[in-house]
């Protein structure tokens, strides 16, 4: 793997590719920088080579092709620049003139930041003469987006055939793909992987994948109810995917074949409305009432995850256990955040990624005891299914 760590790019303009692509509050505030903040330490490291940084970002998605106002990067700039005390130059469009001579005038130490790279529509088709202009304002790529790793796009991928010799992974990047390398050929045994979030459809891949490495298989969040449904129990008004009961068939018949022991709940919060003021029961049983949903999963089977989770040497958590948004339902994330964060103190090496699963060991105040959270939600999942990520390859 070839990172920035091991080059000095002193003199050089380097385009990096970051995964700017923030939430910001109803203020229009950013509410949540750990994607600029994450992708400090190779910009820092740049300015210390003494190299000029081009950044390349994207924001949202703006679907018109041209400039909308409310995916602008101009305040990621201003947010960026008091982060790093100095200006951060911003152009309001990608090429052209104006920001040709704009890159060929930055200093050694300057930053800059381009204006939202998928304004450009040729972007997303991972269009290769617009990848070549792109590739025309600098002497060297970094790619440090992890975030957009899976989507082979201009700035992602493309790109990169435009820098045969300098091409560079970023720091981030080198520390997400050794991680999840880790995790998948290198780790210790027992392996429990904890999967829950909504939806089963989103997660099969995965889910057969992880079938073929760990040894405890803990399954949460909505998409239980389908497994139980596939078991023949009734779920009420529960979450379930009708179409992928076959899968969760099939996945449990693999499960048992591959020795890998397969948790599922056996008790649930339950309530009548999917809403915070809804009547809320507990059930010991697989069979939900009509009219109740499953919420969360109740106090047995968090004793029981967490018992696994704290026996275990290694834990890769995607995906709530419960309607964590609704406090009334986060309890089972909650439990499982501590717990992981307890098997953590005790030597595991636990990795927790996916855009919900994130906020919720954020919202635990659990984060800074877990081995590693994971900037990438869709490029982790697919990382773990055994894909070979656009990102990557381009860099490789
Ligand atoms: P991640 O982003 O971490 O990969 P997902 O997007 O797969 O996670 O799932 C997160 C969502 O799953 C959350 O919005 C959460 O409310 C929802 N969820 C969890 N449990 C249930 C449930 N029992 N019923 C409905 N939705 C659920
Ligand atoms: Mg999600």
């Amino acid at each position: 793997m070839k990172t920035i760590q091991d080059v000095n790019l002193q003199g050089k303009k380097v385009l990096v590719r970051v995964d700017f692509n923030v939430p910001f509050d109803k203020q229009g505030n950013i509410s949540d920088d750990t994607r600029i903040q994450e992708a400090l330490p190779t910009i820092n490291k740049l300015i210390k080579d003494g190299a000029s940084v081009i950044l390349m970002a994207h924001l949202g998605r703006p679907k018109k092709g041209g400039f909308e106002p409310e995916f602008t990067l101009k305040p990621v700039a201003e947010y960026l620049s008091k982060l790093i005390n100095q200006e951060v130059v911003f152009t309001q469009s990608l090429l052209g003139e104006e920001v040709s001579n704009l890159c060929k005038n930055l200093k050694a130490g300057q930053v800059m930041l381009l204006e939202n790279i998928r304004f450009y529509k040729e972007e997303t088709k991972g269009d290769v003469e617009f990848a070549k202009q792109l590739a025309a304002l600098g002497d060297a790529y970094v790619n440090d987006a992890f975030g957009a790793a899976h989507r082979e796009h201009a700035s992602t991928a493309t790109i990169a055939q435009f820098f045969p010799q300098d091409k560079y992974f970023g720091l981030l990047m080198a520390r997400e793909v050794e991680n999840l390398n880790k995790l998948m050929n290198n780790h210790e045994k027992p392996f429990t992987a904890v999967i829950g979030g909504s939806k089963i459809s989103s997660k099969i891949g995965i889910l057969e994948s992880l079938l073929n490495i760990v040894d405890n298989l803990v399954i949460g969040g909505g998409m239980r109810y389908t497994f139980y449904k596939a078991l023949g129990h009734s779920i009420g008004d529960s979450l379930c995917e009708d179409d992928k009961i076959d899968v969760a068939k099939s996945l449990m018949q693999k499960a048992k074949e591959q020795g890998v022991k397969l948790y599922l709940p056996e008790d649930s919060i339950i309530a009548d409305d999917f809403s915070e003021n809804a009547n809320i029961k507990y059930v010991d049983t697989m069979d939900i009432p009509e009219k109740w949903q499953g919420m969360d999963i109740g106090e047995k089977s968090v004793k029981t995850y967490c018992d696994v989770v704290l026996s275990s040497k290694t834990i890769l958590w995607n995906g709530p256990m419960g309607v964590f948004e609704m406090k009334k339902f986060a309890a089972g994330t909650n439990a499982i955040a501590k717990a992981v964060a307890e098997a953590t103190d005790k030597g595991a090496f636990s990795a927790i990624g996916g855009g919900d699963s994130v906020d919720a060991i954020k919202g635990s105040g659990y984060s800074d005891r877990v081995s590693y959270i994971s900037t990438g939600g869709g490029a982790m999942l697919e990382f773990l299914e055994g894909k070979v990520l656009p990102g990557i390859k381009a860099i490789e």
